[in-house]
C-alpha cells in the first residue's frame, strides 16, 4: 500500500471530547481507492498538535469489511430477533433493499405503529458521535413527527447527573472553563476521571501544569497514571464521595477559610449548608471514607487558600445513584472557595464522547429542548412553535434512556429510531435490554456497522464514518469546531443528516433540507449559545468557543465572572446527603465492581475492535484485579474468572493491576464477548436518570 497522501483534509478527532484538530492525510489503496494513510495533530485550541493513539492510528475501521453499504430489511422467516447475526454473514437475516424500498419500510412502521399506538408508543435515541446539525434533526424529528419528547443519548449514561447538578446550582450545564485553564490554576483536584486513559491529550495538560510546580490532588478509589504527578493521592472507598468532599467543606467552614465575599456577592444557600456540614467532622468521615483526618485537612486548607483553582471530574463522580449529590458538593466546594469565574479557576466535567456537549447543546434530551430550554416553559414551546412551522411541542418531559427500555417492557413503547447508539452493549443490565429490543414491533437502526443493537432491527440503514461527513461537534470546552469530509462513503452509505431528513418526509414533515449549513443557520434561531458564531467563521476559523460575544471573538474560556444565568445572578449551595450504593457488598456477593474505558478502546468497540493498531494493543477482555486478590483466589495473571453479580455472570481472563482496591474488580465494557454490562445495575440516579455503573456488589471465583 502507498503511504503517500496526495492531499490532507482538516477535521476533528471522533472520539473523545477533548476534541483534538487532526489533519487526514489521504493516499490510495492497492486498487486507487482513497483512504486515510495518515492523521497529524493541527493548532486546535484544545490540542496544540498534540494527538492520543487513538487519535493517530484509530482510524482504519472506516475501510473495515464489515462497513454496511447497502440498507437492509429484515427477512420474512428470519430466526427470532436475539443477539444472533454474524456481521460478516448477515445474509441468514437481512436481505438487501433499495433506498427507496428501506426507507418505506422505516417509516412505514413507524407510521403504523404511530397511527394505531399513537405517537408516544415511538423513542428515539440519537447520538453523541454524530453532528451538531444531526443531533438537532433528530429531536426534531421525534417532537414534530411523534408529538412527544421520548427521545435521549448516551448523556444518560455519562454526565446527566453532573448537568442536572450545574444547571440546577450555577444556571448552566457546560463547564465554567476550559481544560486549558489549568495552565493559570495553581491547585487542580482531579476527582473520579482518569485522563491518561480517557482523555489523555487533556491529561497531558495535567502534567505539564505540575511540572511547573501546580499542585494536583487525585481522587480516586482507583489508582491511575496521574497518581504519580499528585502531590496528594485520595485513594477513597467507592461510593464515599459525598461524605468525603463535606468533610473538606467541613473544615473550610470551621476554619473561616471560605471566601467571605463571594459567597456573599455570588451565592445564596451558605447558612443551610454551613449547618448541613456541622454533621460531617472529617474524624468521622475517615472512618467513612478511608483517608485520615490529617490528609482531608490538609487538601481543604490548600485548596481553599489557593490563588486559583480547579475541580475535574469525570464518570467515576456521575456514575452513582448519588451522583447529583457528588456534584452538589463538589459545585458547593468551588463555590466555597471562590474558584469560579477567574482565569485559572472552574468546575469541569471532562466529557466523554466527541459530542456529548453538543449533542446535548441541541436538544437531544428529553426534558429540554435546544440550549437546554425546558419543555415545560410556554414562552420557550412559543418560540419553537413560530420556528417549526407551528409545532406544538408536548409540555410533558419525555422517557429517558433505561426508562425507554423499561417502557418497552411495559408495552408503552413499540417501536424505536436508533442513531448510531448501542444500547445492546452499552446499557445497564444489558440481558434485559436485549430482551427488550426484541420485543419491539418495529426497530431502525442506522450505523456504520451491524452493531449489536442492529442485530435486533427491522430495517437497518447504512451511514457514513465521522470522516465521511461535513458538520459541527462541540468539545468539552464549549468550542464549537467543524469536521470536513475527508472520504466518500462506502457503496451506498449515506450522511445521517440525509437519512433523518428522508424519514421525516416520509413521516408527513415538510423538511427541504439540502445541506448541513441550513440546518446550523435554523439551529442560530432558538440557540442563544451560538451567537455570534455562523457556519462561515467555523469554516474559516475551526473553532470558536460559546459564548463568543462580538463577531470577532474566539470565545470565553472562563465565564460567570460577573454572576451566574440564575434568578438574581446568584450560584446556589445545595446540601447533599449521604446515600448509600444501591447495592452494598454481602455474604454472596463481597466484592465491589466497577466498569469503565480504557485508552485503546471506545465505549462500545464498534469501531476501536475494527482499527487494527488499537485492536492488535488491546484484544481481550480482561477483568483488573489486586495481585493479592488473584492470589487468595489461587488464579494467575491471563487465567479466567467468573465474575457474578445479581443481574448475570461472564467469564474473562484476569490482569494483575496494583491500582485496583483488594476488594474491587474493573472491568472495561468494550468487549461483547465478556459484557460488563451483564453485570452491573441499572438503579437511577433520581435527578440525573443515570445509573449506577460504578459500583455492583459482586463475587468473583476462578472460572
Ligand atoms: Fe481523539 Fe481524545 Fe485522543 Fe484527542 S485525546 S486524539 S480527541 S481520543
Amino acid at each position: 500500500t502507498s503511504k503517500a497522501a496526495h492531499r490532507s483534509v482538516d477535521s476533528v478527532c471522533p472520539y473523545c471530547g477533548v476534541g483534538c484538530q487532526l489533519k487526514f492525510q489521504i493516499g490510495r489503496d492497492e486498487a486507487g481507492e482513497e483512504k486515510i494513510v495518515a492523521v497529524e495533530g493541527s493548532p486546535g485550541p484544545a490540542n496544540e498538535n498534540r494527538l492520543c493513539v487513538k487519535g493517530r492510528f484509530g482510524f482504519d475501521y472506516v475501510k473495515h469489511p464489515h462497513r454496511l453499504t447497502k440498507p437492509l430489511i429484515r427477512k420474512p422467516g428470519a430466526p427470532a430477533k436475539g443477539l444472533n447475526v454474524d456481521p460478516a454473514n448477515w445474509q441468514t437475516h437481512f436481505r438487501e433493499a433499495t433506498w427507496d424500498e428501506a426507507l418505506d419500510a422505516a417509516a412505514g412502521g413507524l407510521a403504523k405503529l404511530r397511527g394505531f399506538y399513537g405517537g408516544r408508543s415511538i423513542s428515539g435515541l440519537g447520538s453523541a458521535k454524530c453532528s451538531n446539525e444531526e443531533a438537532y434533526l433528530f429531536q426534531k424529528l421525534i417532537r414534530q413527527g411523534f408529538g412527544h419528547n421520548n427521545v435521549d443519548h448516551c448523556t444518560r449514561l455519562c454526565h446527566a447527573s453532573s448537568v442536572a447538578a450545574l444547571m440546577e446550582n450555577v444556571g448552566s450545564g457546560a463547564v465554567t472553563a476550559t481544560f486549558n485553564e489549568i495552565e493559570n490554576a495553581d491547585i487542580a483536584i482531579a476527582i473520579g476521571c482518569n485522563p491518561t486513559e480517557n482523555h489523555p491529550v487533556a491529561a497531558t495538560y495535567f502534567k505539564q501544569f505540575t511540572k511547573r510546580g501546580g499542585e494536583l490532588i487525585v481522587m480516586d478509589p482507583r489508582g491511575q497514571g496521574l497518581k504519580r504527578h499528585a502531590t496528594h493521592m485520595l485513594q477513597f472507598r467507592p461510593g464515599t464521595d459525598v461524605a468525603m468532599l463535606n468533610a473538606i467543606m467541613n473544615v473550610i467552614v470551621e476554619e473561616k477559610l471560605y471566601d467571605r465575599n463571594y459567597v456573599e456577592g455570588f451565592t445564596e444557600g451558605f447558612f443551610q449548608l454551613r449547618e448541613h456540614l456541622k454533621g460531617f467532622p472529617p474524624e468521622k468521615m475517615a472512618e467513612v471514607c478511608g483517608i485520615d483526618a490529617e490528609t482531608l485537612r490538609t487538601v481543604a486548607r490548600k485548596f481553599a487558600t489557593a490563588k486559583a483553582g480547579m475541580i475535574f471530574w469525570g464518570m467515576g463522580v456521575s456514575q452513582h445513584i448519588h451522583g447529583t449529590d457528588n456534584s452538589r458538593c463538589l459545585i458547593s466546594l468551588a463555590l466555597l472557595c471562590g474558584q469560579v469565574g477567574r482565569p485559572g479557576t472552574g468546575l469541569h466535567p471532562l466529557r466523554g464522547q466527541n459530542n456529548v456537549q453538543g449533542a446535548s447543546d441541541a436538544g437531544l434530551i428529553p426534558m429540554v429542548l435546544p440550549d437546554y430550554q425546558p419543555v415545560k416553559d410556554e414562552s420557550v414551546r412559543e418560540l419553537f412553535r413560530s420556528i417549526w412551522d407551528g409545532t406544538e411541542i408536548d409540555p410533558t418531559p419525555g422517557l429517558t434512556t433505561v426508562e425507554m427500555i423499561d417502557a418497552i417492557y411495559r408495552g408503552q413503547i413499540r417501536g424505536m429510531y436508533i442513531l448510531g447508539e448501542n444500547p445492546a452493549m452499552s446499557d445497564p443490565d444489558v440481558d434485559h435490554a436485549r430482551d427488550a429490543l426484541a420485543k419491539l414491533d418495529h426497530l431502525v437502526v442506522q450505523d456504520i456497522f451491524l452493531t449489536e443493537t442492529a442485530n435486533f432491527a427491522d430495517v437497518i440503514l447504512p451511514a457514513s464514518a465521522w470522516p465521511e461527513k461535513t458538520g459541527t461537534v462541540t468539545n468539552t470546552n464549549r468550542q464549537v469546531q467543524m469536521g470536513r469530509k475527508a472520504l466518500e462513503a462506502p457503496g451506498e452509505a449515506k450522511e445521517d443528516w440525509w437519512i433523518t431528513v428522508q424519514l421525516a418526509r416520509r413521516l408527513g414533515l415538510n423538511w427541504g433540507y439540502q445541506h448541513p449549513s441550513e440546518v446550523f443557520g435554523e439551529m442560530k434561531m432558538s440557540m442563544n449559545s451560538l451567537k455570534n458564531i455562523t457556519w462561515g467563521r467555523l469554516e474559516a476559523e475551526g473553532a470558536v468557543t460559546y459564548p463568543s460575544l462580538t463577531p470577532d471573538d474566539p470565545g470565553q474560556a472562563v465565564v460567570f465572572g460577573d454572576g451566574f444565568p440564575r434568578p438574581g445572578g446568584r450560584a446556589k449551595f445545595t446540601p447533599a446527603k449521604v446515600t448509600p450504593p444501591a447495592e452494598v457488598p454481602d455474604h454472596e456477593y463481597p466484592m465491589i465492581l466497577t466498569t469503565g474505558r480504557q485508552l485503546e478502546h471506545w465505549h462500545t468497540g464498534s469501531m476501536t475492535r475494527r482499527a487494527s493498531v488499537l485492536d492488535w494493543a488491546e484484544p481481550e477482555a480482561h477483568a483488573s484485579l489486586h495481585p493479592k486478590t488473584l492470589r487468595r483466589l489461587g488464579v494467575a495473571p491471563g487465567e479466567r474468572v467468573e465474575v457474578r453479580t445479581r443481574r448475570g455472570a461472564i467469564s474473562i481472563a484476569a490482569r494483575a493491576d496494583r491500582a485496583v482496591a483488594e476488594d474491587m474488580v474493573f472491568i472495561p465494557f468494550a468487549y461483547v464477548e465478556a459484557a460488563a454490562n451483564i453485570l452491573t445495575n441499572p438503579q437511577l440516579d433520581p435527578y440525573g436518570k443515570i445509573p449506577e455503573f460504578k459500583f455492583s456488589a459482586c463475587a468473583v471465583a476462578p472460572a
